[in-house]
């Protein structure tokens, strides 16, 4: 294993009583793009502002290429940080903002230098045509690149992008990323990416990190989180529809959903000896239910509760006594809101989960791709 670009280990900070990151460990690998994946409020900018120096920790070190830089500020990290909020200077114009950093006390580089940098990262993002333009005539897709712009220009180690596109329309979103991999490939830059778009993160990323509760819940890629997640709240963050959830009860030797015809042996995950009456919740990928035409004896009973037309797909929302799920079916399986329906979970799919602690209790299991 070589030195990791980015090493965190165990970062606690709170702001008052709210208790941000409660001891975070993540090692980011050199020359890679990592997604730290989680809801508004897990600590994502916290992680990457403590990353960045600029914010004073409880505990924990910060290690930089092996470098403990836990004590040196901001200036000392060679490390780039983009905001989503921006963070450009109203008062400069396009080509001072992109330049500015190269011009403080710690680069200080000539003048010409300085120009062909900006001119050359300006091309890379596609906004030479405004490098005279006053940042507050920009539009918001502009404004962004320009604060990318701003942040690459410098080369630095480390890139830390926070929620970077996601003020942006879809189409600008989609385009920025690409550039953002582009730009990933020829200078072999190391990107944390924060995001709680699930597809983004996937789409940028070669590996992911899930964040939740100031803590990370599992790092990998995403066909590693997909084939054995650590726990539910994994589950919930994954997958688009995201894992359905089922209550079961152990007797003995199968989880039995409340209402449900099928049984699910809990030999197959490896876990025939759990407690009778044990409360379950037994997570499955979408892709691994089938719904409507299902004559299996063991079909469970459902009625779908909604219908999101997707254009050449359907996402269909089915509710059921032992829980809902929703699943993305083809446009021709005409489903209406109220209809009754039947669905099935494939054999051997799916991953029990302590119904109190979330924890994952079965160590087999899986299906879905
Ligand atoms: P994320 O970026 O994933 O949304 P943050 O790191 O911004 O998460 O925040 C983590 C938690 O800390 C949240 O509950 C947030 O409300 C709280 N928090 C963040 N910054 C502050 C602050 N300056 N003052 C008080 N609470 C904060
Ligand atoms: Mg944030």
């Amino acid at each position: 294993m070589s030195v990791p670009m980015l090493r965190l280990e165990g970062l606690k900070k709170s702001y008052g009583a709210k208790r941000a990151l409660r001891g975070l460990d993540l090692e980011v690998p050199d020359n890679e793009i990592m997604a730290l994946l989680g809801p508004t409020g897990a600590g994502k900018s916290s992680t990457l502002l403590s990353a960045a120096g600029s914010l004073s920790l409880e505990a924990g070190k910060v290690f930089l290429a092996g470098r403990d830089v836990t004590d040196i500020d901001p200036s000392g990290r060679d490390v780039s940080i983009v905001f989503e909020g921006f963070n450009l200077l109203p008062v400069l114009d396009v080509k001072d903002n992109i330049a500015f950093a190269l011009r403080s006390p710690t680069y200080r580089e000539d003048e010409a230098e300085i120009r062909t940098r900006v001119g050359r990262t300006a091309e890379l993002l596609r906004i030479s045509h405004l490098l005279d333009r006053d940042v507050d005539t920009l539009s918001g897709g502009e404004r962004q690149r320009v604060a990318i712009a701003r942040a690459l220009v410098r080369r630095p180690k480390m890139f830390l992008l926070d929620e970077p596109l996601s003020a942006l329309d879809l189409k600008l979103r989609e385009g920025l990323r690409a550039e953002l991999r582009q730009i990933h490939r020829q200078h072999r830059s190391t990107m944390l990416y924060a995001t709680h778009d699930y597809h983004g993160a996937i789409a940028i990323a070669d590996r992911l990190a899930i964040i939740e509760s100031g803590v990370i819940q599992q790092t990998g890629t995403i066909d590693e989180i997909i084939a054995l997640p650590a726990n539910m709240g994994v589950g919930k963050l994954i997958g688009s529809p995201s894992m359905a959830f089922f209550s079961a009860t152990v007797a003995d030797g199968w989880g039995v959903l409340p209402g449900g015809a099928q049984k699910i042996p809990l030999s197959a995950f490896g876990e025939a000896r759990l407690a009778p009456g044990r409360k379950l919740l037994f997570g499955v990928w979408p892709e691994d239910i089938e719904v409507g035409a299902n004559d299996a004896a063991d079909a469970n009973a459902g009625s779908v509760y909604a219908v999101d037309n997707r254009g050449f797909e359907r996402a269909v929302q089915v509710n059921a006594d032992a829980g809902s799920f929703r699943k993305v079916v083809p446009s021709e399986m005409l489903f209406k809101q109220g209809d009754a329906c039947s669905f099935r979970i494939a054999d051997g799919a799916g991953y029990l989960f302590d119904a109190e602690t979330g924890a994952r209790v079965s160590h087999l299991g899986g299906k879905a791709r």
